[in-house]
Order: structure tokens, then C-alpha cells, then sequence
């Protein structure tokens, strides 16, 4: 008998285009992952009612997921809004909010360096729909700052989202989903809702300032993303899940992941 559901995925994006790495997804690919999601019956939800189901406001009849982009590439508007519209996906994207305009600078950005959008795109896009969070101001790694390195890049990217779009960003993803529980306890001083790379699906119990996501590189294969969709997935989920612990074993740190 179908119930409530009891984990929903947020999904996450970086680049729609063509570029090579494990941040880009080619735009053709991202299209049928997308059809796929409205073709299985599944519900696309905000992070606003992620954050309502987290806390046992809101509950869901069938498979439901949420969708997420980090870094504000410019291929957002061009590749990707136009699908998500067509279909009514909504969406957030979480901006490092100093380097808006530019091109990606920090640590594990691509040789060939990927735009930005600007705040004016930034700013059609919010009045079209997408909703923005904060992904710092400099896309630092938040567990190498002091203390007040840290509440500014929390605080003032905020600060900046909200005053240019006038309107509420709670919601924050910490750049290469780096956290430790002082950055953590930080983050949850400055937003509501904090979403990490932990690969998983969320769930009730899952901590609102640490939520886990899936990395949508992974489900590049459309019948291993119709099988996710259909809850057929967890055996795959495992798999990758361990692979990226044997990785990060080997590396000894999380960093060479380039997000
Ligand atoms: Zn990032």
C-alpha cells in the first residue's frame, strides 16, 4: 500500500555543457534526465518544502524529489532554466557571490575556466522563479578560515543575495561540501537549511544543516536514473557510495572532489 514517502533525493547539478569533468553534464543528457523525472510521475519540490517535509509540515504521496545547481554557471540560464520551465521544475542554485560575473577561480575549477552568470541574469531568472542560495562569497573551503573569515563569508554573501534580489536566501551549500561541526554550527547561525555531498536521500531524520544529496554525475545512464526514480536504485547507491570512500580513503581528503 503506498504511504508518505520517507526519503526524498535532492539532487545536484553544476555545469550543463559539454566541458570535461565530473562538474559538467552535457545538456542532452540533462534533458532526458529531466523527462525522465516527469515521465516516472515523480514531483519535483523547493527547498522551502524540503525544509517544511524535514521538519514534519509537509508530507508527500509519491516519489518526490528536489533539484539543486552549484556555482551559478552561466550554461544555468542557456541549458538548463529553459527545461526546467518547460517542465515546472523548480530549481535553486547556490551562488558564490563574489565571483558572480566572472569565471570559476578556486581550487579544482576546470583548466578551461566556466563563466558565471551576472546579477542581471541572476536577477531575471529570480523574477522567472529560481530560487538562490549562498555558496559563500569566494567559493572557499569553510574548515581552513578563523572564526570571523568564516561569518563573513556566511553572513555577507546572504547579505548580498538578499539585498540584489530582494528577496528571503536561507538556504546555503558549502563549497566541495566541506563542513566540520564548527563550520556547521555557523552555518546554521546564518540559514535555515544547509545541503552537503554526502551521498544519500534525505530523510526526516537527516540533519536540516548537513542534508545529504545525489551527485547526478553518476546517473549519466538513463536506466540506471529510471531505476533510482522507481526506488530500484539502492544497490547502485551503495556501490558508488563505497567507491567515493575507497577514494577519499586513498587521497586522505575530500578536496580533489571539485566541487
Ligand atoms: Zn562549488
Amino acid at each position: 500500500m503506498p504511504g508518505a514517502v520517507e526519503t526524498l533525493p535532492i539532487l545536484t547539478y553544476h555545469s550543463i555543457s559539454n566541458e570535461p569533468g565530473p562538474t559538467s553534464i552535457a545538456p542532452e543528457i540533462f534533458r532526458a534526465q529531466m523527462e525522465e523525472i516527469a515521465a516516472a510521475g515523480v514531483d519535483v519540490v523547493s527547498l522551502d518544502e524540503v525544509a517544511c517535509w524535514v521538519a514534519g509540515q509537509a508530507s508527500f504521496e509519491r516519489r518526490t524529489v528536489a533539484i539543486t545547481f552549484d556555482d551559478a554557471f552561466s550554461d544555468f540560464a542557456g541549458a538548463a532554466f529553459p527545461v526546467l520551465e518547460r517542465l515546472k521544475f523548480p530549481a535553486t542554485v547556490f551562488v558564490p557571490t563574489a565571483i558572480v560575473g566572472g569565471a570559476e577561480n578556486w581550487i579544482g575549477a576546470n583548466d578551461n575556466a566556466r563563466k558565471l552568470m551576472d546579477w542581471e541574469e541572476i536577477g531575471a531568472l529570480a523574477r522567472r522563479g529560481v530560487a538562490f542560495g549562498s555558496h559563500t562569497k569566494s567559493h572557499a573551503d569553510l574548515t581552513g578560515l578563523d572564526g570571523a573569515e568564516l561569518d563573513e563569508e556566511l553572513s555577507a554573501s546572504r547579505k548580498e543575495l538578499e539585498a540584489r534580489l530582494a528577496r528571503p536566501a536561507p538556504h546555503f551549500a558549502p563549497p566541495y561540501g566541506r563542513s566540520n561541526e564548527a563550520v556547521r554550527s555557523a552555518i546554521m547561525r546564518h540559514y535555515s537549511l544547509s545541503v552537503g555531498v554526502r551521498l544519500d536521500e534525505a530523510r526526516r531524520s537527516s540533519p536540516i544543516g548537513d542534508l545529504p544529496r545525489i551527485e547526478m554525475f553518476y546517473y549519466r545512464d538513463l536506466g540506471q536514473w529510471r531505476a533510482f526514480l522507481d526506488g530500484r536504485g539502492g544497490a547502485y547507491l551503495q556501490i558508488r557510495r563505497a567507491a567515493r570512500g575507497v577514494r577519499e580513503t586513498l587521497s586522505g581528503m575530500t578536496r580533489q572532489r571539485h566541487y
